[in-house]
């Protein structure tokens, strides 16, 4: 039995890419992943999942080259419906049942709107949750989305997978050799010492509802099933 009955995972647009291999989802990532969703589910618990979009566009950065901002971030939502479809497909060929849920309104043939129920219905029917376009407006960012389905669906947790480190440090540990890892921090610490965890609309959204966040190192084998068991190296966030 694991402690946790729904969690709520986001995934990072850029950790899908293979940008050595030149692409922009990395298939065998997803695969490795779909195994590690399966052996959850087999434990009852229940997964939601939000998909970022990084790998393919992102509003700010593109608001640079001149494109208006708000343009930019519906393209980047379009970005996370692309990867969500991606996500469901690699899924399906794993025999994980799941379903989109797009908070941008598409076609019902491409994905069903993010209604508050159906997701509940779904999540209780052992299916996974991709949501997809993040808040469906522009100026927020997949974090803060990852934040406020955690809360609408009242996952006991928010999962937060990032490449190459395993949770918190004080510096960038790749640079920093002594950089000190955390096993718990609060939300107020983070914003003060503007550790890039997520953004601080995501963090402070985090902190006034009380959301229990974990971070880990999802390049690591097995290490969402890990993470959940309490088992390796990963931080914890809370107030
Ligand atoms: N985005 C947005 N509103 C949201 C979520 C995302 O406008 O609620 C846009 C924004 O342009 C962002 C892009 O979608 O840059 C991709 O999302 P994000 O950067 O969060 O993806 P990640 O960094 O997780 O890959």
């Amino acid at each position: 039995m694991m402690k946790y009955k729904r969690v709520l995972l986001k995934l990072s647009g850029e950790w899908l890419a293979n940008r050595e291999k030149k692409l922009s989802i990395d298939y065998e990532l997803v695969e490795a992943l779909a195994k590690q969703i399966k052996k959850i589910i087999a434990k009852n618990v229940q997964v939601a999942i939000v998909v970022g979009g990084g790998n393919l566009w992102r509003g700010a950065s593109a608001e640079k080259n001149g494109i208006p901002r708000s343009k930019a971030d519906y393209i980047g939502m379009m970005a996370t419906l692309m990867n969500a479809l991606a996500l469901q497909s690699i899924f399906e060929v794993s025999k994980i049942k799941s379903r989109v849920l797009s908070s941008l309104s598409v076609d019902q043939k491409i994905a069903e709107p993010f209604i508050l129920e159906k997701a509940n219905k779904y999540l209780e029917k052992g299916k996974v949750v991709i949501m997809a376009a993040g808040t469906g407006r522009p100026y927020f960012t997949t974090d803060t989305a990852s934040t406020l389905f955690a809360l609408e669906i009242k996952a006991d947790v928010l999962l937060l997978g990032k490449n190459e480190v395993d949770g918190i440090y004080d510096s960038d540990p790749k640079v920093n050799s002594k950089a000190k890892h955390y096993e718990t921090i609060s939300y107020n610490e983070i914003l003060k010492k503007q550790l890039k965890v997520m953004d601080s609309t995501a963090v402070a959204m985090a902190r006034d509802n009380n959301i229990k966040l974990l971070v880990f190192n999802i390049g690591e084998k097995d290490s969402i099933v890990k993470t959940l068991e309490g088992k390796g190296k990963f931080t914890i966030v809370n107030n």
